[in-house]
């Protein structure tokens, strides 16, 4: 549940909690009693910081190993530079053939409609961007973008994302999604957004019954930790789920946050609670200023296997690391094929034991 600190009758309302993201040491100071290392962090940090009222009330004042508080609140080892790193670990920008589109799959897109967060996560793989300049997609930006999706055919899905898309009102939203639906051949549009976890209160029912007009539309969510669903984050999705939009879950897998089986099985079955889909589990991308959100490639195969069979069937994400240098996301998992002849194959079940299964005679 969240409090409000020094409670404003405006709290409800999520153009005051963007307005009022607290983005200073002395700001933050009021929510959390701050580390050395934190406060050294915030007098010059190196990405954005900025956090709604309502996601810092979620954090604990004292606990500096608090999974909500590390997701906001900069550490120093941000600062480190490691060989391997680099500013756009997926080739983001050599995949964009026009400003602000991104077209790395054959039949598919993502739309980067602003640089601004409601929350800025300290895990942001894009913030060579996000978070820099905080101006929104211009006119001529959209008209580009969208003639280049008008003019590929084979483009079915649209993914507008950014930073987060929700930061806008619903009528510059409306303005975005009304010109993607009127090309023929999208299929389906996606939106990504932390809004529901960060700022729950920019899912209203105006903004929903917008949406509705424009289906199919999904959505895709981030929740990291079972405690960011509180009655606000589970009312959003429920808005959401109750106007016809499939909602998804991508969940990052971060050292010292998310990174063990209790936490992502109390996660997943919260979200399914919610009528939300574990959709994703990603392992940390290779961009500057995270490495130490990195877990070791076991951790995440390790989740799954806890999970398979051991739990539903839709509560089991796929994990994916994203592939260094633009390849897009290979699902990484348990082994469960033992051997393979033109006869039969060996299996294991996700309680360990060894079945056969012959393939047909043909
Ligand atoms: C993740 C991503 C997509 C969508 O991938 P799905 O597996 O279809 O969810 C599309 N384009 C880019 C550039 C992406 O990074």
């Amino acid at each position: 549940m969240s409090v409000c600190l020094g409670c404003s009758s405006k709290w409800h309302d999520w153009r005051w909690q963007l307005r009022n993201r607290l983005r200073t040491r002395e700001e933050l100071a009021a929510y959390i009693d701050l580390t050395t290392d934190e406060e050294k962090a915030l007098t010059e940090p190196i990405f954005a910081v900025g956090v709604t009222p309502y996601f810092a009330s979620l954090m604990d004042r004292t606990d500096p190993n608090c999974p909500i508080r590390r997701q906001v609140i900069p550490l120093s080892a941000e600062g480190r530079g490691i060989g391997h790193l680099h500013r756009d670990p997926l080739n983001e920008e050599g995949l964009s053939p026009v400003p602000r589109i991104i077209h790395r799959y054959p039949d598919r897109v993502v739309l980067l409609a602003t640089e601004i967060c409601h929350t800025y996560c300290r895990h942001c793989t894009r913030r060579r961007r996000v978070g820099m300049m905080e101006h929104g997609l211009t006119m001529a930006e959209l008209d580009r973008a969208i003639a280049y999706i008008a003019s590929h055919e084979e483009v079915r899905d649209v993914l507008i994302s950014g930073g987060d898309p929700l930061i806008y009102s619903n009528r510059q939203i409306e303005r975005i999604i009304a010109r993607v639906r009127a090309i023929p051949h999208v299929e389906i549009i996606r939106i990504g957004t932390r809004a529901p976890v960060t700022n729950p209160f920019r899912v209203t029912p105006d903004f929903v019954a917008m949406l509705r007009k424009y289906h199919p539309i999904w959505i895709n969510v981030q929740f990291n930790h079972y405690r960011e669903i509180t009655p606000e984050s589970a009312r959003a999705c429920s808005l959401l789920v109750d106007a016809g939009i499939p909602v998804g879950n991508q969940t990052v897998l971060l050292r010292g946050i998310n990174d063990s089986l209790e936490v992502q099985r109390r996660l997943v079955h919260e979200l399914l609670k919610l009528r939300v889909r574990p959709y994703y589990l990603y392992q940390c991308d290779l961009a500057e200023g995270i490495e130490h959100f990195r877990t070791r490639v076991a951790k995440g195969i390790e989740i799954i296997e806890g999970l398979r069979g051991h739990t539903s069937g839709m509560a089991v994400p796929t994990f994916v690391i994203d592939a260094p240098g633009g390849g897009g996301k290979i699902p990484i998992g348990p082994q469960y094929l033992i051997s393979q002849s033109p006869e039969k194959v060996v299996l294991r079940t996700y309680d360990g034991k060894i079945v056969e299964y012959p393939e047909p005679d043909v």
